[in-house]
């Protein structure tokens, strides 16, 4: 920290605000935020900054966050101590629980609740203590399929292979904003930079999207797709690998099972037969895949577009199946794995086999759509709180979360919730969503908490470590979000609202250092668990919980058996971070497959592959269909609230190529009515040939003109919420996960 004249001090923070985790400058006086700048000492960011990551300053002092709990008397808020929130609480779960069982009450964790280090600990904790069946959360909407491809070919839902963008020669996108979003399960700030300097050393960049989005805009080549149909294409690539004789695996062969059983799936899929479906021509499906084997080093990246659609698990799986043909997988320049310090399924223990994945071990109740990983897909979550019967949902816990913008069939999950018994909201916000909560429980402020990137830091193109301790402290009345996380677990666990918080937190370290001492591999193997537990007593909370993690993890002190190894006093040491070196190579200790082997065709997804050939007899007719589209300053619905971010040109507008707007009668300026089975909406017309034919993009997280709402400034510039045309009857079987590209539409002026 330094302290300047007039009393303003300059201190060190990553930015929470997305998962590029770039390093802040903060400029404090007093709690007050006065400058945001990139910190240019920063071991990862380097100096870059976003829009977004101004705009903390902002988000910190805006007067429409909660700052108290809230409890809600029919239409109106009153605010009141923790004490009498947690007793509401205990009031409305409590006779459910009892009434009805624990399922009666579901629980839904939104995309921000992974962007801090207490949501991914205590969430869980929490969800332990509910043992509710009804579990939901923000990625069933949006990277499910991912998760679950990678959970099957290498064993854990975040084995996900990372571009090596800063080493690469050559890189295929695919449904992926990298300028707008700056980097979707790939941490890496400056995304856009990365892909500059990619192109600035010869590499080539490809990017297939039904839009030319900024990133197409700069790539050497941009080929549009028809949304949808990003697996056929992909396979069609697979294909002209083995026609052609293309596949090398160069360092894989004999860590991989299934090929020939590859090479049998992709013979349906010649690039003539795939061609007029995704209207990309078959010679320039097989030049991508020439080009993709010829590159010294490639790797092939696809996100949101490629997931939320339905043949979404195959899309991602192909992906992986391409960076392994080719044999860029696990090599530098190719697609890798990262080595976090902390919180990785993929360091722990023995490295090399695991026990795997495993899906569909039980059903949703009405629709008996499988679970993933625990969870019950989004799409079912209206159905299951408007179905009576045993096991219906009468209660709701979210945490960080916004559904009512986020989820399919916006409408009618919004009148769900209405109809709830009772709602407990954890969230900064009186939004579209938390305006149905009895009471909600807000967190402390950004800066008095303590940051670290348990979820990105699996994800980054290099290996870092970084730490973000409080910069300031606790205001009266303010209550740490772990904290109350662990009352509500107290609460469903039925220890009641007064339990003793910090005997419930010491009960869930001393579980997680005994299964160290037990996990065979670990650093600290067999090592006395009183001892450990004494080390980490000076700490509590998640930070705690952050030591042990470090300290166990794969560059850990082992509690003194490795003095140069990490631990959070190494990294509180090091306020711009802690480069950890480039990725390397982790094939075999990075699988946890049971087989120790790349499972390049996992049974479930085999027996997907015939849903993929069925789509083949399809015919494009002239149907419209909508896809998203991201935006620098915004990421979802959580930064409407702020002027400096939503203020200049609407933004919320129906994209539509100019043969469309023709064939509709719509143009620049003007309102469209877009309809579809579920619902519709007025947008305004924005005409543009960055479209593709056939195709219309609305922005989502919109749509803030509902009643009831504390949020001044996005109900100003309201939008419109393109969830409302989304179906819960699209979505892709093997992840649950919903289909918000490619729905079909109708068009009129209005
Ligand atoms: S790119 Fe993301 S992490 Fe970086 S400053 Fe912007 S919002 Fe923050």
């Amino acid at each position: 920290m330094t302290v300047t004249g007039d009393d303003t001090r300059v201190e060190y923070r990553t930015c929470p605000l997305c998962e590029a985790t770039c390093g802040l400058e903060l400029h404090l006086r007093g709690r007050e935020i006065t400058l945001v700048r990139g910190d240019r000492d920063d071991v990862f960011s380097r100096g870059f900054l976003c829009p977004k990551g101004t705009a903390l300053k902002h988000l910190e002092a805006d007067p429409d966050r909660l700052r108290r709990p809230q409890v809600r008397r029919g239409d109106r808020w009153h605010e009141v101590s923790w004490d009498d929130a947690f007793a509401e609480v205990e009031r409305g779960l409590t006779p459910i629980i009892e009434a009805h069982g624990r399922d009666a009450v579901a629980a839904y964790l939104g995309n921000p609740s992974v962007h801090h280090l207490a949501g991914p600990i205590y969430t869980r904790v929490l969800l332990q203590a509910l043992g509710t069946r009804n579990v939901f959360s923000a990625s069933t909407v949006d990277q499910m399929p991912k998760q679950v491809s990678v959970g099957l070919m290498f064993g854990t839902m975040l084995s996900v292979p990372i571009p090596d963008v800063d080493r690469t020669d050559h890189l295929l996108i695919l449904g992926a904003n990298p300028y707008a979003s700056n980097g979707s399960l790939l941490t890496a700030p400056d995304l856009p930079g990365r892909l500059e300097a990619l192109r600035a050393r010869g590499g080539k960049l490809v990017v297939v999207d039904p839009r030319r989005s900024k990133t197409a805009e700069k790539a050497d080549e941009h080929l549009f797709i028809r949304p949808g149909t990003d697996a056929h294409f992909l396979f069609a690539m697979v294909h002209t690998l083995f026609a052609e004789r293309l596949v090398d695996l160069g360092d894989l062969a004999g860590h991989v099972e299934g090929i020939d059983e590859v090479e049998r799936l992709a013979s349906g899929f010649a690039p003539e037969a795939v061609a007029p479906l995704c209207g990309i021509d078959a010679d320039a499906i097989r030049r991508a895949a020439r080009e993709l084997a010829a590159a010294p080093r490639a790797a092939v990246y696809a996100r949101i577009g490629t997931c939320t659609q339905e043949f979404g698990t195959l899309a991602s799986w192909l992906v992986d199946v391409l960076n392994v043909l080719t044999g860029n997988l696990d090599r530098p320049g190719g697609a890798m794995f990262t080595k976090p310090a902390a919180g990785s399924a993929t360091t722990g223990g023995r490295g090399g086999v695991g026990r795997g994945v495993k899906f569909g071990r039980r059903h949703s109740r009405v629709r008996g759509i499988p679970e993933v990983y625990g969870e019950i897909p989004v799409v079912c979550l209206a159905e299951e709180i408007e179905t009576p019967g045993e096991g219906q949902i009468r209660a709701l816990i979210t945490v960080a979360g916004n559904p009512v913008l986020s989820n399919p069939e916006a409408a009618r999950l919004d009148r769900a919730l209405a109809s709830l018994d009772f709602m407990v909201s954890v969230d900064i916000y009186r939004n579209e969503t938390t305006r149905h909560a009895d009471v909600i429980l807000p967190p402390e402020a950004e800066l008095a908490r303590a940051h670290y990137d348990l979820a990105f830091y699996q994800l980054s193109v290099r290996n870092i470590s970084r730490y973000s301790p409080p910069l300031v402290d606790l205001e009266p009345g303010e209550l740490p979000e772990w904290q109350t996380l662990l009352r509500l677990a107290a609460i469903v666990s039925g220890q009641g609202a007064g339990a003793d918080i910090g005997a419930l937190d010491d009960f869930v370290v001393s579980g997680l250092v005994d299964r160290a001492v037990q996990r065979e591999g670990s650093n600290v193997e067999g090592r006395d668990a009183t001892e450990l537990l004494k080390e980490l007593a000076s700490r509590q909370g998640p930070e705690r919980v952050l030591d042990l993690m470090l300290r166990t993890g794969p560059y850990g002190d082992g509690f003194g058996a490795d003095p140069e190894g990490l631990s959070l006093e190494v990294l509180e040491a090091a306020p711009h971070g802690i480069d950890l070196g480039p990725l390397e190579p982790r094939i075999p200790d990075v699988l946890r497959t049971p087989s120790g082997k790349i499972e390049l065709a996992p049974e479930p997804i085999v027996a997907d592959v015939d849903r993929l050939r069925e789509s083949l007899s399809r015919t494009v007719n002239g149907q419209v269909v909508l896809v998203g589209r991201r935006d620098l300053r915004s990421n979802n619905s959580w930064m409407h609230n702020l002027e400096i971010l939503v203020k200049g040109k609407e933004r919320c507008t129906l994209h539509v190529h100019p043969d469309d707007a023709d064939r509709f009668g719509l143009e620049t300026g003007g309102t469209a009515r877009v309809s579809s089975r579920t619902g519709a909406v007025d947008v305004i017309v924005e005409v543009t040939d960055a479209i593709m034919p056939g195709v219309v993009s609305i922005p989502h997280g919109w749509g803030h003109d509902v009643d009831g709402m504390q949020l001044s400034v996005a109900s100003g510039r309201p939008g419109v919420n393109s969830n409302l045309l989304a179906d819960t009857t699209l979505f892709d079987p093997l992840s649950g996960n919903a289909v918000l590209n490619g729905i079909p539409v109708e068009l009129a002026p209005v």
